[in-house]
């Protein structure tokens, strides 16, 4: 990076940026898989209706989007769940973090997703949805959301099953974004009146938006992640 953009992106940081602090890390296993624990005291949840996500710092000058679930408005507290199957410096980021480590994040805002007050709501996604839909679930209250992640490991599959209780169920992920998965589940479903999320790699959330749409799907919301 030469001085000038340097420069540029520290007047940048100083302006926005702002801490959090790892309170705990628990690794998946195989360890491709992330949850952090993270007290942010300067992060107003309170007004939070969409589901949200931070840019985080990872690398000088590289920022990588993460979801915060699971808040908690008066500790100033969330869960970030973070895939690390592929080789990036969000990846590396995660993989290296010990308790105690501060976060840089530069920004907070919402996405498309919120919840409906009538008919069903379906997820649809690959493991970087995970902490985005634990996120609408827990603005859509009791309201249960249904739907199906996609996940490769045969061990991150039960332990999605043990960790949460939950009627979005992992399926076996055999392509990229899962799309195969997530469209085989979706061919045995009435989407009669739902809304359908759909999270994760922005190609597959394309060609499943094709598929939905071929079906008696009402209402689809895509939110594109990576690619
Ligand atoms: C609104 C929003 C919310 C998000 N929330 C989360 C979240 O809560 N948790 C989370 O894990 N991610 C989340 N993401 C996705 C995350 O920001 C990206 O996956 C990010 O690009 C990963 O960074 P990286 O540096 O590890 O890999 P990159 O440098 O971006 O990519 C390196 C290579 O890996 C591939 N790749 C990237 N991601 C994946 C993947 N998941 N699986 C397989 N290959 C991949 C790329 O195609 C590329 O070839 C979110 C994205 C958005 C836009």
């Amino acid at each position: 990076m030469n001085i000038l953009k340097q420069t540029a992106l520290n007047l940048f940081e100083n302006a926005l940026a702002k801490e959090g602090t790892i309170l705990a890390i628990r690794a998946w296993n195989p360890a491709t898989f992330f949850e952090l624990d993270v007290h942010f005291p300067v992060l107003d949840m309170s007004g939070w209706d969409r589901v949200q996500h931070m840019k985080v710092k990872v690398a000088p000058g590289l920022y990588r989007d993460y979801t915060p679930a699971g808040w908690d408005v008066e500790t100033r507290t969330c869960t970030l769940y973070i895939n690390a199957m592929q080789e990036g410096p969000g990846s590396d980021w995660v993989r290296s973090l010990n308790t105690g480590d501060k976060i840089t994040y530069v920004g907070v805002g919402a996405t498309m997703h919120r919840p409906v007050e009538g008919g069903d709501m379906i997820a649809l996604g690959d493991m970087t949805t995970i902490g985005h839909y634990l996120a609408l679930q827990q603005l859509a209250g009791s309201k249960n959301i249904t739907g199906a992640i996609a996940i490769e490991e045969e061990n991150h599959r039960a332990e999605f099953m043990e960790y949460f209780n939950w009627n979005i169920q992992p399926v076996a992920q055999t392509d990229q974004g899962g799309f195969h998965a997530l469209t085989n589940w979706a061919r045995k479903k009435d989407f009669n009146h739902a809304t359908v999320y759909v999270a994760g790699h922005i190609p597959s959330c394309g060609h499943l938006r094709k598929e939905l749409k071929k079906s008696d799907c009402d209402t689809v919301r895509v939110q594109g992640f990576w690619s």
